[in-house]
């Protein structure tokens, strides 16, 4: 059996990782932990039984032990709570599906606890990548891509150890707004912007696909998961979602990986790297494939991929700065306080106004945060 234990398990990538956990028979979740969802959490506690759970919120905590309490499971909260989850003694892999930099401490113990890290919480790499990555090297625990991009461009790698890559080719839905003009945003919905064309996920990141900032960030996280200089990365818009992303060597070869939109490919493949397993569903069918087309990115429109740039080129707490306005930014439109075209203003804003950091540590990082919620609060 191999064990696991996951930060999230209430939410897109969670859920559909406790599928796999159920279709293979293999797996044991040895502890999970979730924000407020209890009700479901309760429904998959009663089916994984993991021996220890975490709520965040500290009422729901309670209100939760109280209604397990038949199950003798130990329930802990906050991010003390995260952390215990994140170091869980039997675990071998931990499940980051949780959503912004709250994954970073929890992502530090679980790779000080000597675990191998299956990594959808990109926005922990995007802001703390500089420490993250040479740490896991320091305690020998791999960081497996779960991003679908992230996973197509570590499956094209595979048996090219030794070999310099050229250039990644990261490719992009393009999101619901693809060929609008800026004019066009001015008035779009929260409803518009979470209807995704071809992927189904959480709501975070279903505006960040529809601002381009989710490219943004993935470009960040595979520097660091890839090693490789900014300018090597090639955002490709790709409207039929099939490749999934490429690597290009420098004979020239692409080597891409191709299949149907299901997260549950990527989270599999993390899980039991680097064995494939089968996986139930639907499968690319070439012959009903119409046409592949790739288009380059229009960062007039979609400013928020070329603040992405900017930040990234910048590098130091510039990072955090932009995922953090993002992050409160994205917030304040779903609650409809702000028009979609104010998410790349706010982070544009933050990213003028915040003090530049050169090499920041943990502390320094989640302070970035709390200034630029400060000052986002403060202004919006
Ligand atoms: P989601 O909103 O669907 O789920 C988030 C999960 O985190 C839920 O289980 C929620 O209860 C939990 N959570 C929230 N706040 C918490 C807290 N304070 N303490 C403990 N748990 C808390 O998000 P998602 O779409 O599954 O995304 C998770 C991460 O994976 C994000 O970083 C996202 O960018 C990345 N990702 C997601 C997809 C996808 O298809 N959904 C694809 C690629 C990458
Ligand atoms: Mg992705």
């Amino acid at each position: 059996m191999k064990k696991i234990a996951i930060l999230g398990s209430t939410g897109s990538i969670g859920t559909q990782t406790l599928e796999i956990v159920r279709e293979q028979k293999d797996i044991q979740v040895t502890a999970m932990a979730a924000g407020s969802n209890i009700d479901l959490l309760e429904a998959q506690i009663r089916e994984f039984r993991p021996a220890l759970v975490a709520v965040w919120d500290e009422k729901k905590a309670n209100e939760f032990k109280d209604r397990t309490a038949d199950l003798g499971i130990r329930v802990v909260t906050g991010m003390e709570g995260l952390l215990e989850v994140a170091e869980e003694p039997q675990s071998e892999i931990l499940v980051t599906a949780i959503v912004g930099m709250l994954g970073i401490r929890p992502t530090i113990a679980a790779i000080q606890s000597g675990k191998d890290i299956a990594l959808a919480n990109k926005e922990t790499l995007v802001t703390a990548g500089h420490i993250i990555m040479p740490l896991a090297k320091k305690y020998g625990v791999s960081i497996l891509p779960v991003d679908s991009e992230h996973s197509a461009i570590f499956q094209s790698l595979q048996g090219a150890a030794g070999n310099a890559v050229y250039k990644i080719i990261l490719t992009a839905s393009g999101g619901p707004f693809r060929g609008r003009t800026p004019e066009e945003l001015d008035s779009v919905q929260v409803e518009d912007a979470l209807k995704h064309p071809n992927w189904s996920m959480g709501r975070k990141i279903t505006i960040d696909s529809a601002t381009l900032v989710n490219k943004g960030l993935e470009m960040m996280e595979a520097k660091w998961l890839f090693d490789v200089k900014p300018e090597q990365i090639q955002v490709t818009v790709h409207p039929q979602s099939v490749i999934h992303s490429a690597v290009e060597f420098e004979d020239g070869a692409i080597i891409a990986q191709l299949g149907t939109p299901d997260m549950r490919l990527p989270i599999q493949y993390a899980l039991y790297y680097p064995k494939r397993r089968c996986l139930s569903g639907g499968r690319l069918d070439l012959f009903d494939l119409k046409s592949l087309t790739f288009e380059r990115p229009d960062t007039k429109t979609f400013r928020g991929l070329a603040l992405a740039c900017e930040a990234m080129a910048q590098g130091g707490n510039m990072p955090a700065v932009f995922n953090a306005a993002n992050e409160k930014a994205v917030a304040m439109f779903l609650e409809r306080k702000i028009a979609f075209p104010d998410i790349p203003d706010i982070i544009e804003a933050c990213m003028e106004q915040i003090t530049f950091e050169e090499s920041p540590v943990v502390e320094q990082i989640l302070k970035t945060e709390a200034e630029v919620y400060e000052f986002v609060e403060s202004r919006w």
